[in-house]
């Protein structure tokens, strides 16, 4: 198999290899899809990803092959440009960069320059025409080979820059003369040559091979895993190389060098947005060491910037640059996420791909784009990712609320937060770890990061523009982010002493309690009230969209009237399960709950019920008023009592006086309720087989406030589940007790209403015995919690000890208790569904455990065809969004 492909001049770009980014990675597919179409992309060529996984199989060897199919692309790039690799009077020089199928920080970034040394930077100099130009592109080359493919300290080259400038009284890079980077070369060498022990490479073809290795080994690194493990990447895709002809945007001030989206990755604005800066290049855009410039005039003018945009300063490489915009949007039919140079006053294209952006602006594309023809309504609906919304979902700041603002910088990442300031990555994780919600402070931050950032619930950085590495991976993940601050500055303590920092002119130290807007920019002390989200125009559209799509209903896991509300508005279609032990906790209920399960008689136990029951009818009859006329999934008592017990010497004693037993007497009982294994104890349907009254109470509670909410004319429709069976004659026992009491109700009020019965499938016998179970169901609900925790044999409340390592160790490729263990658990569902419907034809069947509301799991529940899934209100829109798609 070809696993290096040229693209530019006149190489041929139909190889459907080349056209599949698994082979030449998304980089290198993009290049050459861009040359196929006749833009500006200079010359070069992909080494593929296979070439990667060979090379880190063998050991660190390229072979043969690999060599020569590099030597030959380089003559093609050689001929195609007009100059040669190495060539003392007039060097080509490249660039070498990765590119795996899914793009992926953490990975080897970019060598720009390759090709320079001390002989060839005489000839770039002679041939251009200019020294300074030269030199410059020199002192880049090493302080980025020596940082990426060196792995040098970095901070030694930046330092010695500093101290360049610092001496010669320069505040810009842009001021250093020929002369200067010429000292600064030498200065650079010699400090590469101290940490190395050897030379600074002089050798092209040295530093070419030096720099692909450099590439298929961070494929490896651990910040690479770790970001792998983050987005569900699997480790054995491999990363492609492209090699590159350079075009420089630091030839003076006719050049540039920027960063461009085809529309606003934060607004989702049909206006070009983007970052340029004059004479400089790639790096230096996203390093954020000079702040970039604005793209168009109207940014500029928005933003008040005295620096000219680009559409000013350079309106024909800009007017090219739009075409290119349009060009490239029809052709992809999504935004595109551009890298682009000017040298000498021309367009060159170093890279498109499809933008990432916020969820605000994916769900404003995707309805955009079906107003403008682009796409159709079920491409909009695949166009944004369900867990998205969730970005959408949550609150941001309150515009009334007070704001005591400390200061502003870029608004980065949309949505606000509150938390407590941490200045490390670590810290954000053990703070996180403990409960705690906090905003990771950083001067910038890079790759490292990454875990901090999540564990963050928003990032704050002092440096940096809008592609700057914080905002682009807090668009990413969905976090607040403000960016760029310039007035932070963060005093670097060392352990055990006070970390401090100052915002303005206040200081502030870890921990003190901060609120950022990623809307605004706007850093703020102390917390700031939120506001519930918009949910209506795009948002709704795209639902609406989506709910013409999907075969599967939506409803919710709820019991308060509060989150019933919140979850219709999401628009669930029903409760799936509402867990009735929820109630008991209430404290105006726990001591009737405590003295019912220490009673030591049956007497004891109905007398202690009949308090509790007029609290329960109360409870379902505001659910019922709540989802008005929509199904209402209700689960008798599920947990082991032991759960409801009274803990502390306080709590016994406030028990010993309501019910009038002695302290003595309730904690032998107490002991006496104790079990070694409650999960797989005195729980579930066994509490209504022992302690019936229990059932009966709350099957009582529900049918009366089914049947007063009826007679103000509204029409409950109440389905009663009983938790954990086993057997079908378990749920004979109780399918019969619940009717006996709907008749004694129905009796006493003198109104009938429909009810169904049914149970949860959550233990793996009763999945194997669904066909018999069926006989006495009306409905399945799949109770994958349990029916996960059952047939892994893994407790879902210790599993925190080992998952991570499990799924390190590709044991389990997800939490098998967020994401459906398809393969096992599945089976049993799959199992259950078919047996179940193979007894009673048209049962009802649907799923409530947490999976109900993970996208990857709502599609298998369509491929079984459940008739229903349940999602926590603030996921019904990702469940109503994922069945959509699961669906098309
Ligand atoms: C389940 O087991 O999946 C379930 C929904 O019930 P619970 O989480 O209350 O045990
Ligand atoms: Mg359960």
């Amino acid at each position: 198999n070809k696993t290096v492909f040229h693209f530019g001049g006149d190489a041929p770009h139909d190889d459907p290899r080349q056209k599949d980014k698994t082979v030449t990675g998304g980089k290198g597919r993009n290049l050459a899809e861009m040359a196929s179409i006749s833009l500006p992309v200079p010359p070069g060529f992909t080494i593929a990803t296979e070439e990667c996984l060979r090379f880190l199989k063998e050991g660190g060897d390229f072979g043969d092959g690999l060599r020569s199919a590099v030597d030959e692309a380089l003559r093609h790039v050689e001929r195609t440009v007009g100059k040669r690799f190495g060539d003392a009077a007039d060097p080509l020089l490249v660039s070498v960069r990765s590119g795996a199928a899914i793009s992926m920080p953490g990975m080897m970034d970019t060598v720009l320059n390759l090709g320079l040394n001390d002989e060839t930077v005489q000839g770039l100099a002679a041939a251009s025409g200019d020294e300074r130009f030269a030199w410059d592109s020199y002192r880049r080359f090493i302080q980025m080979y020596a940082d990426v493919v060196l792995d040098l300290d970095h901070g030694l080259f930046e330092e010695a820059l500093e101290i360049a400038k610092e001496d010669a009284g320069y505040y810009n890079d842009t001021e250093m003369s020929a002369d200067d980077w010429k000292t600064l070369v030498a200065e650079f060498q010699r400090i590469a040559e101290q940490e190395l022990g050897r030379p600074f490479p002089q050798d092209p073809s040295e530093q070419l091979w030096g720099a692909i290795r450099a590439v298929f080994e961070s494929w490896d690194t651990e910040r690479a895993k770790v970001y792998r493990r983050l987005n569900d990447i699997p480790h054995d895709m491999g990363t492609a190389v492209n090699v590159q002809a350079m075009v420089f945007g630091n030839m003076g001030d006719t050049s540039a060098t920027g960063v461009a989206f085809t529309r606003d990755p934060s607004t989702g604005e049909r206006a070009y947005y983007g970052e340029w800066l004059v004479n400089a290049q790639g790096e230096d855009v996203v390093a954020g060491i000079r702040t970039p410039q604005y793209l168009t005039s109207a940014r500029r003018e928005e933003a008040g910037a005295d620096k000219p945009s680009m559409e000013e300063a350079m309106p024909e490489a800009f007017a090219e640059l739009a075409r290119v915009f349009d060009l490239l949007e029809r052709h992809y039919t999504d935004m595109q996420d551009i890298e682009f140079t000017v040298q000498q006053g021309k367009l060159w294209l170093l890279q498109t791909r499809n933008g990432k952006r916020t969820a605000k602006a994916a769900l404003k594309m995707a309805v955009d784009m079906v107003g403008e023809g682009l796409i159709d309504e079920k491409t909009a609906i695949l166009r944004v990712d369900p867990m998205a919304l969730d970005q959408l979902l949550h609150p941001t700041l309150d515009p009334q609320a007070p704001r005591d603002v400390m200061t502003k910088g870029l608004p980065a990442s949309p949505g606000a937060a509150s938390g407590k300031i941490v200045l490390d990555a670590d810290t954000a994780e053990k703070w996180a770890h403990r409960g705690e919600k906090v905003i990771l402070v950083r001067v910038e931050t890079s790759p490292e990061d990454i875990h901090g950032m999540h564990a963050a619930a928003g990032i704050l950085t002092a440096r940096g523009g809008m592609t700057s590495h914080a905002a682009v991976v807090a668009r990413g993940i969905g976090r607040p982010c403000v960016s760029g601050a310039s007035q932070i500055s963060i005093a670097r303590a060392g352990a055990g002493e006070d970390r401090t920092l100052t915002i303005g002119d206040r200081g502030l130290r870890e921990g003190d309690t901060i609120t950022i807007d990623g809307a605004t920019g706007e850093v703020m002390a102390g917390e700031v009230a939120t506001i519930e989200p918009e949910l209506a125009g795009d948002f709704a559209t795209l639902m609406e969209w989506a709910d013409r799509h999907r075969r599967m209903k939506v409803r919710t896991n709820a019991e308060t009237e509060e989150d019933c509300k919140a979850a219709r508005r999401f628009g669930a279609e029903g409760i799936g399960l509402a867990r009735t032990e929820h109630m008991f906790f209430d404290a105006s209920r726990i001591s009737a709950v405590r003295e019912m399960i220490l009673a030591e008689s049956e007497a004891g136990r109905r007398a202690a019920l009949d308090k509790l029951l007029p609290e329960q009818r109360g409870d379902f009859e505001s659910i019922f008023r709540a989802m008005a006329g929509l199904p209402c999934t209700i689960r008798l008592l599920d947990p082991p009592l032991h759960e409801f017990l009274p803990h502390s010497d306080a709590e016994f004693e406030d028990l010993a006086e309501s019910t009038g037993i002695a302290v003595e007497k309730l904690r032998r009982r107490a002991a006496e309720l104790h079990e070694f294994n409650p999960m797989l104890g005195h729980r579930g349907c066994r509490l209504g087989i022992t302690y019936p009254e229990i059932y009966e109470m709350q099957a009582r509670a529900i049918f009366e406030a089914a049947c007063n909410v009826a007679a103000d004319g509204e029409a409950p429709v109440p389905e009663i589940m009983i938790p954990l069976i086993a057997t079908r004659r378990e749920l004979e026992i109780l399918r019969a007790l619940v009717e006996r009491v709907a008749g004694e109700v129905f009796a006493e009020t003198g109104r009938t209403l429909d009810y169904l019965v049914g149970t949860m499938i959550e233990l793996p016998r009763a999945a194997l015995m669904a066909g018999e179970i069926a006989e006495e169901a009306d409905f399945f609900s799949f109770g994958t919690n349990d029916l996960t925790q059952t047939t892994l044999g893994v407790s879902r409340d210790d599993a925190g000890r080992f998952l991570t390592p499990y799924v390190d160790c590709g044991i389990f490729a997800r939490d098998p208790f967020v994401s459906l263990d398809i393969e096992g658990v599945g089976q049993l569902v799959e199992l259950a569904v078919e047996r179940g419907r193979g007894t009673r034809d048209g049962i009802k069947l649907g799923i409530c455990g947490e999976h109900g509301g993970d996208p990857a799991s709502i599609g298998f529940c369509e491929k079984v065809g459940l008739d229903y899934v349940s999602a926590s209100p603030y996921r019904v829109p990702i469940a109503r969004l994922a069945a959509a798609q699961a669906s098309l």
